[in-house]
């Protein structure tokens, strides 16, 4: 049993989500907005798992807690993996998801709807005393040309997963909890907790 975790993360709508996989192993599990002087690490990084062990290592040297941190995106592949770390921030800086999602449905829309394969990555990165260890979720589908739905955030009402026919924001909170690239990364962090910590 671990006594104290940091979830890197102001959000705690994500904390929230977290929590119901890890509470059985951890007594108490925390964000950066119950720390008076956290601050957000700058996602420099150029891959999701560059990103993910940077804001975990970071925070880890700051409060000396076990750090859980995660980055994630959508990649497309006939947009070599774009957004990828853009994903945010693929319309502009401060971009919103209908930006965003009006962006990437400018730039599939003369490839063909076979060629619109992708997926939803998630890293999760633990920063330890010792080491950091990462972990890989994914969620394979396609991109369809207009958004439907409105559960979820980001590209959700874009992406059809592998063995549905709706999108993401069409299937809900319970189709998205099963398969989502983030339950798949932290259900390998809970294998990983259960058998070695
Ligand atoms: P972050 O990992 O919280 O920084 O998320 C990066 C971006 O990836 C989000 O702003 C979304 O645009 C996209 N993204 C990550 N996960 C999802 C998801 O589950 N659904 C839809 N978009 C997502």
């Amino acid at each position: 049993m671990i006594d104290k975790l940091l979830v890197a993360t102001f959000n705690r709508g994500k904390v929230k989500e977290i929590i119901p996989f890890l509470e059985k192993h951890i007594k108490e599990v925390i964000c950066l907005a119950d720390l008076p002087n956290a601050e957000d690490v700058e996602e420099t990084g150029t891959t999701f798992e560059e990103n993910a062990v940077l804001k975990a290592e970071t925070q880890f040297r700051n409060t000396g807690l076990m750090t859980l941190a995660d980055d994630s995106g959508l990649e497309v592949d006939a947009l070599n993996g774009e957004p990828g770390v853009f994903s945010a921030r693929y319309a502009g800086e401060k971009a919103t998801d209908v930006e965003n999602n009006r962006k990437l449905l400018a730039q599939i829309r003369n490839i063909p709807k076979e060629e619109r394969t992708g997926r939803f990555r998630c890293v999760m990165a633990f920063a330890m005393q010792d080491k950091t260890l990462t972990f890989d979720g994914t969620v394979e589908g396609m991109i369809q040309d207009r958004a439907t739905g409105d559960y979820g955030f980001g590209y959700d009402p874009l992406f059809i997963p592998d063995g549905y026919d709706k999108s993401f924001g069409e299937l809900g909170k319970e189709v998205k909890f099963k398969i989502s690239h983030r339950t798949r990364a932290l259900q390998k962090v809970v294998e990983h907790i259960k058998n070695y910590l």
